[in-house]
């Protein structure tokens, strides 16, 4: 038999959201990520999801990778099946966990049945695979509270199975249980971590960039696509939106005041993210933004650019200190990418003494100097979409 990666459900155990919602949205999402992984079949049982290879040209190494990075998850675990026999488990346990076996200093053995047929219950089976693991691994200490290596046997309808430790899954919530968010992805460091933890909420993603041709380059915008194109593993499917924002940002420097460039360019953004928000079924925004990173990121400046949306503005990192979110940044993957040395369009035109304490009646009186809806309309017309998945 093969051996089958064995998955627990994560949050909805405890907050009691629709179960059966949750379960469905998942293993859609588990099948689909592990398509490029080969044929496996996926089902669930008492809070565990079976993924069991259809086939011996299955990449298990690849499958299990993917579902350490689905959301819903909480632990994750390769387990070797084995028939129902105390023997056979006995067996198992010494062929699939020997070189844990022999480098652990103590261990136990923990047993869970959920067949109630079986002969012996589950400390009975755990006495004796403990027994007889004792006997032929003697250098093993049993220690039922702490032990370093625990041999987990699980009885179940089909078969038995032989596990080791499960590893941490990426927890949160299914993609598509909580809806779909438009995120902001610049080339920087916070908007992949923002965008990273709100899909881990359960949000399908919309990703919105701008992009000011010939201020910023051919690589800027690749470099933005590869940035989504890591995301994808966590995220999904997503699609790329990449808006033309030059002539916006043109248009603020002639006719607005220097100090006001970023407040003012930063309420374009969210008029034209919220416009494809409506377009696409979004209800809400993200942004990277985190008090007082820099000037544009004070609580005036957020009261300035949140006036300009009427949808809510996520900001996931907005408490967070630059270590942590580059510690994130690092574990997602994202991290080598961010730090590429190409500008951004808020690079471009920065003002020398930007306004920190912005007043909004001042903001919107400069800003109505601008035919604003104009300029929207004109920038959505030069959107460019990209399908952002998996397949490449
Ligand atoms: P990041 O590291 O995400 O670039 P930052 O600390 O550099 O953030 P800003 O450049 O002020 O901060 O941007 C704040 C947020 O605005 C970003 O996190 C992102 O959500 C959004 N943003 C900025 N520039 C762009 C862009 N060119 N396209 C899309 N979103 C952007
Ligand atoms: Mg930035």
């Amino acid at each position: 038999m093969n051996d089958v990666i064995l998955l627990k459900l994560g949050e909805v155990v405890l907050k009691g959201l629709n179960r059966r919602t949750f379960e469905d949205k998942l293993m859609s999402n588990i099948r689909r990520r592990l398509q490029h992984c080969g044929k496996f079949q996926v089902y669930s049982r008492q809070s565990t999801i079976y993924v069991e290879p259809q086939s011996d040209s299955c990449d298990m190494d690849e499958a299990y990778a993917a579902c350490k990075q689905i959301f819903g998850i909480i632990s994750v675990t390769r387990a070797r099946p084995c028939e129902k026999d105390k023997d056979a488990i006995l067996g198992c346990a010494k062929s699939y966990l020997d070189s844990q076996l022999r480098s652990a200093k103590s261990f136990k053995v923990e047993t869970k049945r959920s067949d109630k047929k079986f002969p012996m219950n589950s400390m009975e089976i755990s006495q004796y695979v403990g027994g007889l693991l004792h006997d032929a691994y003697p250098h093993l200490i049993v220690d039922v509270h702490n032990p370093e290596l625990c041999v987990h046997v699980e009885v179940r309808e089909k078969a038995a199975y032989v596990h080791g430790p499960a590893e941490p899954g990426a927890g949160g919530l299914p993609i598509g249980m909580g809806g779909k968010a438009v995120s902001l992805l610049s080339g920087g460091i916070d908007s992949p971590v923002s965008s990273f933890m709100i899909a881990k909420r359960g949000v399908q993603l919309e990703l919105v960039h701008f992009f000011s041709p010939p201020y910023t380059s051919q690589q800027a915008k690749e470099k933005v696509i590869e940035l989504a194109r890591e995301l994808t593993p966590w995220c999904g499917r997503m699609t790329l939106h990449i808006i033309p924002f030059t002539e916006i940002q043109e248009e603020i420097r002639r006719g607005c005041p220097e100090d006001h460039f970023t407040l003012i360019m930063r309420r374009f953004m969210m008029r034209l993210a919220v416009a494809v928000a409506k377009r696409t079924g979004c209800k809400a925004l993200v942004t990277g933004e985190c008090l007082g990173q820099v000037a544009s990121q004070t609580m005036d400046a957020l009261t300035v650019s949140d006036d300009a949306c009427e949808l809510p503005v996520l900001r996931p990192v907005i408490g967070m200190d630059k270590e942590e979110i580059v510690r994130i940044s690092r574990r997602i993957g994202t991290f080598a990418t961010s730090i590429l040395p190409y500008e951004d369009c808020c690079t471009v035109f920065t003002p020398r003494h930007p306004r920190t304490h912005p007043d909004l009646e001042e903001v919107r009186q400069y800003e109505s100097a601008l035919d604003v809806e104009g300029l929207i309309a004109k920038a959505l017309q030069g959107v460019e979409r990209i399908t952002i998945s998996m397949e490449g």
